[in-house]
């Protein structure tokens, strides 16, 4: 299967002048006009006798100038569709095009599309525009399209790796995970698979609240020798899966990094972001801007169900996991169905305001890989509905009294959710007309919420698509500077969503020093806080806290109210995992059980015995199991 370029052009009359992978996907450049027009479903037999994803493309001597295509599109377009840019991928012959209504602009199935293709040459892409504009989606695109062949290289490199050792009628001799991090415990995410032909990263993650060599996992061991490595695989942005990626291509990784299409932007913005932090904190950061960039050219982004080949002996398939946006859950195809596996990553079984919940049905299964943030005894979690009222009514009570409410956020997916409930609240008259401050990284990544609408369920994607989008709402004021974010402080009542969700770094610890003297005042926790972080002395109920201000040594006295709202995690809570783990289709023969604290994990796993008769399994980090 090696020579499949050669196979496939066998099979067309002379008028292929190139062909060449990107990733599992294969290319055909022509260079002859009634060809590209008009094929007779020549390209379409290709694909059903391949059972490969082949496009067909003009070479580039046949494209029209990027002038001469814009005033082409210009005119083509309806003027209702607002096209709002054009873009150019110059080296891979595609075009595109963002508007307001992509629907208008696609035209009756596909026709405008197709006459765009005929009339320039270029394949055109159609986008929608986002509604706040965000700089980081655009900076990507302006890397991933600058007019160098580097991409397109890397990609045809990735391609002949994937079919150079093809075989489908190999059966694999043995299959096992490696825990490097998140084996008993939250952070740190990453396992590595291996098989005889294939060495794959499953996430690689920093614990934020962890300390010296405990934050990151554990990448010193001879099992893991980066210049081996095939594939990363990224389950969603959170720093606790994503953080580490950037710092592998400092240290030299070239390969894929697989993810959906947010999750690369909200993962590069993260990782940025993380730079800033270090800098602040006066530490050195551990990679530099450079390096997140080398991550986003090497990225390969999949929507939800597309089945990829990613090395000779496996393929996956991302599916909404339901926890952030663009957060998925793999299922991988190991040696030909040899064995099928799935990483749950964090995900959440049940619809939230924001996503649906997480798919449970996959074409094969044998073993999954669960996490279990909130799989102990006690972790059953309340209704939402009643969560949601809690989070109301606290800062009801001290908006009444006059003072102010801080709510540490994740910057994606809790703080868009803790947005929505706001917003209704506000809209419905169930809180005081306050402003809601939004500070840190959550402005920008509810820009990227509003440039994918698709990842999101479909309620707010409708509310989206018919301008009523509530990220927009005038309920909320974005800090945007130092200056703003001390009339804050100084102001009258209000609600502050800031990141990070742990009060580690970040415009969250700022307001936290001056509003936890006051007991006017009021912390929500809302979100996961980890073993070590200052938001869990605080949680915990610590009366004083040391912090270094910009140098020197401050005691903060804690004397607000402090409140914690569990029911509101984008995580699954206990009765959610076991009804995951006993619905599942097909049932898995054996349970995995990562990302929680130790107790929570083994409860989690002896009840998933006992209840479900599965086998189940809660490695260690470093542990080694074999599938196969
Ligand atoms: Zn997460």
């Amino acid at each position: 299967m090696s020579d499949i370029l050669k196979d496939i052009q066998k099979e067309l009359p002379k008028v292929i002048s190139s062909a060449n992978f990107e990733g599992a996907n294969i290319v055909l450049y022509t260079n002859d006009i009634d060809f590209f027009r008009d094929n007779e479903g020549k390209i379409k037999e290709l694909v059903n006798k391949f059972k490969k994803r082949i496009e067909l493309r003009s070479d580039s001597k046949l494209l029209k100038t990027q002038e001469e295509t814009e005033k082409i599109i210009k005119k083509i377009i309806p003027i209702e569709a607002e096209l709002t840019e054009i873009l150019f991928d110059v080296q891979r012959g595609i075009v595109v095009i963002e508007t307001k209504k992509p629907g208008l602009a696609i035209g009756k199935a596909g026709s405008i599309l197709k006459e765009i293709r005929q009339e320039t040459f270029w394949i055109p892409q159609i986008q929608r525009s986002p509604a706040i504009r965000s700089k980081i989606t655009e900076n990507i695109r302006a890397v991933l399209y600058q007019n160098n062949n580097t991409r397109k290289r890397f990609l045809n490199s990735v391609g002949k790796k994937i079919y150079k050792e093809w075989n489908p009628d190999k059966v694999e001799e043995w299959i096992r995970i490696t825990m490097l991090g998140s084996g008993r415990q939250v952070g740190r995410s990453s396992i590595l698979l291996q098989t005889p032909q294939s060495k794959i990263l499953l996430d690689c993650g920093i614990d934020v609240a962890g300390r010296g060599k405990d934050k990151f996992p554990y990448l010193d061991v001879s099992e893991f020798k980066l210049n081996e490595l095939d594939a990363i695989i990224l389950s969603h942005a959170h720093l606790d899966h994503s953080g580490l990626i950037p710092y592998l291509f400092k240290m030299g990784y070239r390969g894929p990094v697989y993810m959906t299409a947010p999750t690369r932007d909200i993962a590069a913005l993260l990782a940025l972001d993380f730079i800033g932090v270090a800098y602040k904190q006066a530490t050195a950061p551990l990679f530099s801007s450079i390096d997140v960039k080398e991550m986003v050219k090497h990225t390969i982004c999949l929507s939800y169900n597309e089945v990829t080949d990613i090395a000779p002996d496996v393929r996956i398939t991302f599916y909404n996991s339901g926890h952030a946006l663009g957060s998925a859950i793999t299922h991988l195809n190991i040696g030909n169905g040899a064995h099928n596996l799935v990483y749950t990553a964090d995900f959440k079984y049940a619809r939230t305001r924001l996503l649906d919940r997480a798919i449970s049905n996959f074409p094969r299964l044998e073993t999954l890989i669960i996490e279990s943030t909130y799989g102990g005894k006690s972790n059953v979690l309340p209704p939402r509905k009643d969560s949601e009222d809690e989070l109301i009514n606290e800062i009801k009570q001290t908006i009444d009294k006059g003072g102010k409410v801080l709510i540490p956020e994740l910057g994606l997916g809790r703080a868009q959710e803790t947005m929505l409930i706001l917003e209704e609240a506000m809209r419905e008259g169930k809180l005081p007309k306050v402003p809601i401050y939004i500070d840190g990284m959550i402005w920008d990544i509810n820009g990227i919420h509003t440039a994918y609408p698709d990842f999101l369920n479909s309620q707010v994607r409708r509310e989206v698509f018919q301008d009523n989008n509530p990220f927009v709402s005038e309920v909320f004021k974005r800090v945007g500077s130092p200056l703003e974010r001390k009339e804050v402080i100084e102001g009258g009542p209000c609600v502050v969503l800031a990141t990070s969700g742990m009060l580690v770094g970040g415009a969250s610890v700022e307001y936290f020093r001056h509003f936890a003297p006051n007991k006017k005042n009021k912390i929500c926790f809302v979100c996961y806080q980890g073993a070590g972080s200052l938001g869990k002395q605080v949680q915990e109920g610590v009366k004083q806290v040391q912090m270094s201000i910009e140098g020197k040594e401050e005691i903060v006295e804690i004397n607000f109210e402090i409140v914690t709202i569990d029911g509101l995690t984008a995580h699954p809570g206990r009765n959610e995992l076991l009804e995951y783990t006993n619905r599942t289709q097909p049932r898995a023969n054996k349970i995995i059980i990562n990302h929680g604290e130790q107790s929570r994990s083994l409860d989690l796993a002896s009840s998933i015995y006992k209840l479900h008769h599965i086998e189940t399994n809660v490695p260690k980090n470093l542990e080694t199991i074999r599938l196969r």
